[in-house]
């Protein structure tokens, strides 16, 4: 059993290469960014909870996504491997993942981190606006969620370099350039 993280900032294609991860290894895939925005369009009392942060580009508070990420994961099925899409984002969050895979005798077995620079990920998300209908894909939130990550969110790394399975990936070139990295890296 596998569990991979995928990391990086907005924009830097965690949902994308994701979809390709499952596709070739039939992993589940855990994305808390799609768990919160399900609550909100179901309208649940976690969803209104969360709303207001998303919406200020602010990262919901650790204790209500460590509990989030718990549930979830308790549901998902897991036979060959689980891939954690946008968790975690702070090192509380980091600390809480070993934990509960220690409870599965379990741990993270890599950590992707997709290196994008940050125009590109600008004009990244500002196209994706364009359809995605996502209220933090304007410009404000966009530069508010990139700082959010240098901030809060970027720290992680220095927990899993001390963990051994940092490896960061180029996050720029097409789609399957990019996936063709993320192979050799999980070997
Ligand atoms: P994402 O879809 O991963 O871009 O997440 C969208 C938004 O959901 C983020 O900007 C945060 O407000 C919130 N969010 C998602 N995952 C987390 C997390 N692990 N910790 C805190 N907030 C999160």
């Amino acid at each position: 059993m596998k569990y991979i993280v995928i990391f990086g900032p907005p924009g830097s294609g965690k949902g994308t290469q994701s979809d390709k991860i499952i596709e070739k290894y039939g992993f589940s895939h855990i994305s808390t960014g799609e768990v919160l925005r399900t609550e909100i369009s179901d309208n649940t009392p976690l969803g209104k909870k969360a709303d207001t942060f998303i919406q200020n580009g602010q990262l919901v508070p650790d204790e209500l996504i460590v509990d989030i990420l718990a549930s979830t994961l308790d549901k998902t099925k897991a036979d060959t491997g689980v891939i954690f899409d946008g968790f975690p984002r702070t090192t509380p969050q980091a600390e809480a993942l070993r934990t509960m895979l220690k409870k599965r005798g379990g741990d993270v077995n890599l950590m992707l981190s997709l290196e994008v620079e940050h125009q590109e990920l600008i004009s990244r998300l500002l196209k994706r606006g364009e359809s995605s209908g996502r209220t933090d894909d304007n410009l404000e939130t966009i530069e508010k969620r990139i700082a959010v990550y240098h901030e809060q969110t970027a720290p992680v790394i220095k927990f899993y370099e001390a963990e051994g399975t940092y490896c960061p990936i180029k996050g720029t070139g097409t789609v399957d350039e990019i996936f063709e990295r993320i192979v050799k890296a999980l070997g």
